[in-house]
């Protein structure tokens, strides 16, 4: 584990007297990664850490060895999975069928005999309902955002936005500036998909006030990424905010990888050349159709460079997996293509092979490309994502925007940009330096280290 100081748990433990962390990460990959790289940086702090968690996409156990595991029935059916198309649903239902057995479930745990003192509840801030289930029992519950903290000002500005007229969005306006949250275009916005419009409101609504109900933030950030924007939320929200950020530093997003990831990927990669590698992946939830998935594989076997591929099984509308590709394409390659179901991302954007990272701009992807210097192609679906991909692309300028339609000429431009032509090096460059910026984040004296050493005393003084 890097970054983390050489004291042992149990050492650390009598320093900080017997005190235990529960957690509650909200079920999606890149939220329970957050949330579980979040409890082990606390349990190398000295904290004994118990994980309350719901059956749907539960964490694996053994992978954490020192954790206690509580899960709970959340009223979901099999048939129930979040898709792109309405996550705010999926958020919405959980939030009212996780009320009671949640409520059961931290009971439990805080009733369970161990010697160990119950410091505070840290959830996700999907949970908006969990506030009202802490203050039933009398705990303090800190909240993660596992999103940038530069959606947190864009969510934020919606309210007013939607008060001047600026929304719902008109075709004309959307490349506007926002004159609210810069860099942000009109486009950038965080919406999110829903069958029912009134939703997003609603929900943003419940995730504001319960946040500024609580007794902390936690952002996986750092000032030398966010800085403008955290002293912004630091007027606007008045809570302890804590950014110790990037989590992925501390410890490896593996572990809870609610998928298996395929090894091949890094065989596959150990015999292409240094940074000529193209990873594609679009993550956990974004999917697409069949015409942009046909692009983008045209686009990718027209670049020239080797790629490794993440297609994520009904990621492609209408489709299990690659039935859409044509039968010789992979042949056709000769082996300059890889595709897998789902890989082992860290290690494979941490490999000398990899050159750029086509990515959906989840904002783990971003920071965990970010903390490698491989530049980026941004391809934003929904959500934080394009404010993500807004920063990658105009802010810190550390790879491109697919911003028009999506088309093999245009792939194959801009993979060539972003990798070889010499149009391109200044971003990688820049890439690279800002890998170096954010390395010195961990360090004495650098922010997050500053950040874990005041969380972890605020912690003890609860
Ligand atoms: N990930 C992975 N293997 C893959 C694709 C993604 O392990 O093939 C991990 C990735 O490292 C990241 C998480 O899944 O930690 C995705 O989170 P992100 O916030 O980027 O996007 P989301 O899936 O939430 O849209």
């Amino acid at each position: 584990m890097g970054y983390l100081g050489s004291q042992s748990h149990s050492q650390l433990k009598k320093e900080i007297g017997h005190r235990k962390v529960v957690l509650f990460p909200f079920p999606l990959q890149g939220h329970t990664n957050s949330m579980l790289q979040l409890a082990s940086i606390l349990h190398s702090q000295g904290f004994e850490i118990s994980i309350v968690h719901t059956q749907y996409n539960s964490p694996n156990p053994r992978n954490f060895p020192h954790f206690t595991f509580n899960s709970f029935p959340d009223g979901l059916v099999e048939t129930e999975h979040p898709s792109e198309s309405d996550l705010l649903a999926f958020i919405m239902r959980l939030n009212f069928s996780c009320v009671v057995p949640f409520r059961e479930c931290l009971q439990k745990v805080l009733c369970d005999d161990s010697e160990d003192h119950i410091t505070c509840l840290i959830t996700d801030n999907v949970w908006y309902f969990s506030q009202a289930v802490a203050d039933e029992f009398k705990i303090p519950r800190i909240v993660l955002r596992c999103t940038s903290i530069s959606s947190i000002s864009a969510f934020s500005a919606f309210s007013s936005l939607r008060e001047k007229g600026f929304l719902p969005m008109k075709d004309s306006e959307l490349d506007e500036a926002v004159l609210e949250v810069p860099p942000l275009k009109m486009k950038d916005l965080p919406v999110v998909h829903t069958k029912s419009p009134g939703d997003l409101p609603q929900i943003l609504v419940h995730l504001d006030r319960e946040t500024r109900a609580s007794s902390g933030l936690i952002c996986n950030s750092s000032e030398e990424l966010e800085g403008t924007k955290l002293a912004e939320s630091r007027k606007a929200i008045p809570i302890p905010i804590f950014v110790i950020g990037p989590f992925h530093k501390y410890c490896p997003a593996s572990a809870s990888s609610l998928l298996v990831q395929d090894m091949s990927s890094i065989s596959w990669l150990n015999k292409q050349r240094p940074k000529s590698v193209i990873y594609v992946s679009l993550g956990s939830i974004a999917s697409i159709d069949k015409a942009k998935f046909l692009e983008i594989a045209w686009g990718l076997a027209n670049s020239g460079q080797p790629f490794l591929w993440v297609v994520r099984p009904g990621s492609i509308c209408g489709s299990d997996w690659l039935e859409h590709l044509p039968k010789a394409f992979l042949e056709m390659l000769d082996g300059r293509g890889h595709i897998v179901k789902w890989a082992p991302q860290q290690e494979v954007l941490a490999h000398p092979a990899i050159g750029g990272f086509w990515t959906h701009c989840g904002w783990n992807s971003t920071l965990e490309s970010i903390c490698e210097g491989v530049p980026m192609i941004c391809m934003p679906s929904f959500g934080d994502q394009k404010v993500n991909a807004r920063y990658v692309s105009d802010f810190w300028r550390v790879g491109l925007h697919l911003e028009d339609k999506l088309e093999r000429g245009e792939i194959e431009r801009a993979i060539r940009r972003l990798m070889v032509d010499p149009e391109g090096k200044a971003i990688r460059d820049r890439a690279v330096s800002l890998k170096d910026k954010v390395d010195q984040c961990f360090k004495e004296g650098g922010s997050s280290y500053s950040y874990l050493d005041s969380f972890t005393g605020y912690l003890s003084s609860l």
